[in-house]
């Protein structure tokens, strides 16, 4: 049951919980707690602004918000409600940007932690030599670390298709774009972390150092530690980008063509694909600035009443070498099997291509359609699925359109390293499958209802026909359905749960651990 009705009632429920005064009255409205000594501040003003998040399905008021003015004030915060102990109700939730989908950073009647406000205190410092990375906050915007390392012609690796997001809040959950399939997700591409554990430590940990807990709290959920830095691996900085997207009829080719492309060593350095329902404007959905050198063109294919599939690379390139990248473009176009008269291309900054949804977001906003419910649902399905995925989903379900952008694109397991606390398919290739809903009517077809029901359609049928997809971005509701998320893998994960955060103080909104009073 996912009816709105139902999630105001766990609301309401959960904040009555909450608020209610424990018997040690050290809830942290409670002044004792208020005269925890730190650098920053505690406000109670932003309680609702920190209940709000992207998905705007979930409003659960914390008692305070922390914003931190070092790390220390975060690891005395956590510190003083470990030694509560049971006898408090208060738990700790790190805030990114709030871009999260169903209230996964906010911690009803406890606390907030504002990630965002420890970057105007702590600065990035961006390191040269052959193996460059930057040292950033853990609350620190994609976007920011971008513009930092541009300055010294160096760029992170892999990245979100969306930039306004934190490194704190995409390590937890992996990091994923269309560079994935050759350079991992983001949290392949991390050297080192500062964390915060549930017990208040600070920890410094790596691949070599404290090492159990670096991979746990990548991928982790945030149920293990607050990040408060993170070492980040850089590259020399593209200056331009080829960008081109090409429109395919048959979804056997399309993926065929996306799986030789990400498996061959000589390929494009971006890889996406989109599936089409019955649309006008395929070209321009919200979440890109793509502008084809031939917009007449783009503007006659006919798309209404057609599911088409649409294949999205780029090829990195300095103005210099600009005919070998032409000459190396042409020679993987020719290899694949796309309708020819839907060749689309473009050639931007680096800057303006990694940054492209920010445009929509913008254009959205204006039209207030960025602040409304998102229900989104997204799938990692592994290869051998895919076609049988395909023909319901696209073929039976969602026949007469979408109410947002479907992305479909394949990803290497080998680049992901299963030491994390991630969650994937157990096969070689797998699919990410992005279902990003828009709910801007209360009732009709686009309603939020019929798109969460729609969704439990979708994850009904992968359970009959035996899919073993896996969520990204997870959310469950019972103890059950995250068992069987981590499989043979939730013992261990419970286990280091005990570890680091024996409390469970940490990330209540994940909804996988209770704080047992
Ligand atoms: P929040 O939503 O604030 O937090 C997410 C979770 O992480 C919470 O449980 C929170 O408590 C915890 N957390 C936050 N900061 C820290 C920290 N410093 N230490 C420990 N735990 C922390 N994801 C992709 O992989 N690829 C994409 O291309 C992509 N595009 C997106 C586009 C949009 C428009 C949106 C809204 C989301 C997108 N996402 C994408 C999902 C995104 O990765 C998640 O929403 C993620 O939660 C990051 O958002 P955030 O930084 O606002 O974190």
């Amino acid at each position: 049951m996912t009816s709105p009705t139902f999630k105001l009632l766990m609301a309401l429920l959960l904040t009555g919980i909450n608020s209610r005064k424990s018997d040690s009255d050290d809830t942290p409205g409670n002044t004792s707690f208020h005269r925890l000594s730190i650098d920053g501040q505690f406000t109670s003003h932003d309680v609702e602004q920190a209940a709000t998040d992207f998905g705007n399905q979930y409003h659960l008021l914390p008692s305070t918000v922390l914003h931190p003015a070092s790390v220390a004030d975060i690891a005395a915060t956590v510190t003083y409600v470990f030694q509560l102990g049971l006898s408090s109700r208060v738990t700790i939730a790190a805030r990114g940007h709030g871009h999260s989908l169903q209230g996964q950073a906010q911690a009803p009647g406890g606390i907030v932690v504002l990630m965002e406000s420890l970057g105007k205190w702590k600065t990035m410092q961006t390191h040269h030599g052959p193996d460059p990375y930057v040292d950033a906050p853990g609350g620190e915007l994609w976007i920011n670390v971008l513009k930092e390392t541009l300055r010294y012609g160096l760029a992170p690796k892999s990245w979100t298709d969306y930039l306004h997001l934190t490194i704190g809040g995409t390590l937890s959950n992996a990091g994923i774009s269309g560079q994935a399939f050759k350079q991992g997700p983001q949290i392949s591409n991390v050297h080192q972390l500062e964390v915060i554990t549930g017990k208040g430590e600070v920890v410094n940990c790596s691949s070599t150092q404290n090492e159990e807990l670096f991979h746990s709290v990548l991928g982790g959920l945030g149920q293990f530690g607050i990040i408060t830095q993170a070492r980040i691996a850089l590259e020399t900085a593209p200056k331009m980008v080829k960008w081109i997207r090409v429109l395919y009829t048959n979804f056997t080719s399309f993926t065929e063509d996306q799986e030789m492309l990400i498996s061959s060593e000589k390929t494009f350095d971006y890889i996406e694909g989109f599936v089409i329902i019955n649309r006008t404007g395929i070209l321009n959905n919200w979440r890109s600035s793509f502008n084809p050198k031939n917009p007449v063109q783009a503007s006659h294919f006919k798309s209404v009443g057609k599911t088409l599939f649409c294949l999205e690379m780029t090829k990195n390139f300095d103005p210099e070498n600009h005919e070998k990248m032409m000459h190396e473009v042409e020679g993987l176009l020719s290899q694949l099997r796309y309708v020819p008269s839907t060749l689309f291309q473009s050639e931007v900054s680096y800057l303006e291509f990694l940054d492209r949804v920010h445009v929509s977001e913008a254009k959205l906003r204006l039209k207030g359609l960025w602040e409304i419910p998102h229900p989104w649902l997204n799938l990692l399905v592994p290869r051998t699925g895919i076609h049988a995925f395909a023909n319901e989903i696209f073929g039976k379900i969602l026949t007469d359109g979408s109410n947002g952008p479907i992305l479909l694109y394949p990803l290497n397991k080998s680049k992901w390293d299963n030491r994390t606390s991630v969650v994937i398919p157990d096969e070689g290739v797998f699919y990410l499958v992005a279902f990003l809903w828009s709910a801007p009517l209360s009732s009709g077809q686009d309603s939020l209802e019929k798109t969460l029901t729609q969704n439990e359609r979708i994850l009904e049928f992968c359970k009959k026909a035996n899919i073993q997809i896996k969520q990204y971005l997870p959310y469950y509701r019972t103890e059950e359905d995250w068992k069987s998320h981590f499989g043979p893998r939730w013992e261990e994960f419970k286990q280091k749960k005990q570890e680091y955060d024996p409390l469970a103080i940490l990330a209540p909104g994940q909804r996988i651990f209770q704080k047992e009073v």
